[in-house]
């Protein structure tokens, strides 16, 4: 579903993401791992085409990502975003929040995005608190409801970019719990995390950066337990 091939992308002469050549197959879990500042939430936006590349080619179902605004938004709508702080609409429910791209959006029915916020409520396990708002949840319960919420425009990508770690250790796992079952009924889904446990569980394929670049990418069973490269051992025995 994505190909990276030779991504390239800049901050002024800073350069982000260099040489960077990763696959994505559709059904697949991807987790991009590495140290602070290695390049993984660039990665992501240049997939959302929140960033555009200064090198190199990123497909999309083997089309290059569009430049032009009005298709860049028709691409962005068939990936969900989750980002670190869920930044729900404040002084909306937590249903509200999952209806509105449904009935902005896709021009769904109130009637039809209201049936469909609540089938994925009852996914995150939230029917309980579709009248809540975001004020009244918990971090976990936010994030789930954001997650509902970029489910809503079903897309055909998740992208996650550290959805658990600004939450209190006890609400992480009922995120993560929810991501795994999502992963299990087949979404494609790349997660940046430093969640090592659920990567090596989860992941079809793990990506590790640093410095911007790739230094090893493979299965789990490799990356975890027997790293080619010196620096993925180092990054990982850092994090005890
Ligand atoms: P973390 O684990 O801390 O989230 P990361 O791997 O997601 O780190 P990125 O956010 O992708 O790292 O940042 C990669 C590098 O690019 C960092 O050195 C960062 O300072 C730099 N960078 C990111 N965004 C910008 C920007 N808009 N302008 C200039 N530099 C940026
Ligand atoms: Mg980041």
């Amino acid at each position: 579903v994505l190909q990276y091939r030779d991504v390239r992308k800049l901050y002024g002469d800073f350069v982000a993401l260099s040489g960077v050549s990763m696959e994505v197959e559709r059904g697949q879990v991807v987790c991009l791992i590495g140290p602070s500042g290695s390049g993984k939430s660039t990665l992501l936006r240049c997939t959302n085409a929140l960033e555009t590349l200064d090198g190199g080619e990123l497909l999309f179902d083997g089309v290059p990502l569009p430049r032009d605004p009005a298709s860049i938004r028709k691409v962005r709508q068939r990936m969900g975003m989750v980002f670190q702080n869920f930044e729900l609409f404040p002084h909306k429910t937590a249903i509200q929040n999952v209806m509105m791209g449904p009935s902005t959006v896709l021009g769904l029915s109130e009637q039809q995005s209201r049936a469909r916020a609540e089938a994925l409520l009852v996914k995150v396990g939230l029917s309980d608190k579709a009248g809540n708002y975001p004020a009244n949840l918990s971090g976990g319960q936010q994030q789930r409801v954001a997650i509902a919420r970029a489910l809503a425009m079903e897309p055909e990508v998740m992208l996650f970019d550290e959805p658990t770690s600004a939450l209190d250790p006890e609400t992480i796992g009922e995120v993560l719990n929810v991501m795994k079952a999502l992963a299990d009924d087949g979404m494609t889904m790349v997660v940046v995390t430093h969640e090592m446990t659920f990567a090596r569980r989860v992941a079809d394929h793990v990506v590790v950066f640093e410095s911007g670049q790739i230094i090893e990418q493979g299965p789990p069973a490799q990356i975890f337990d027997a790293p080619i490269q010196a620096r993925t051992r180092d990054f990982l025995g850092h994090l005890g």
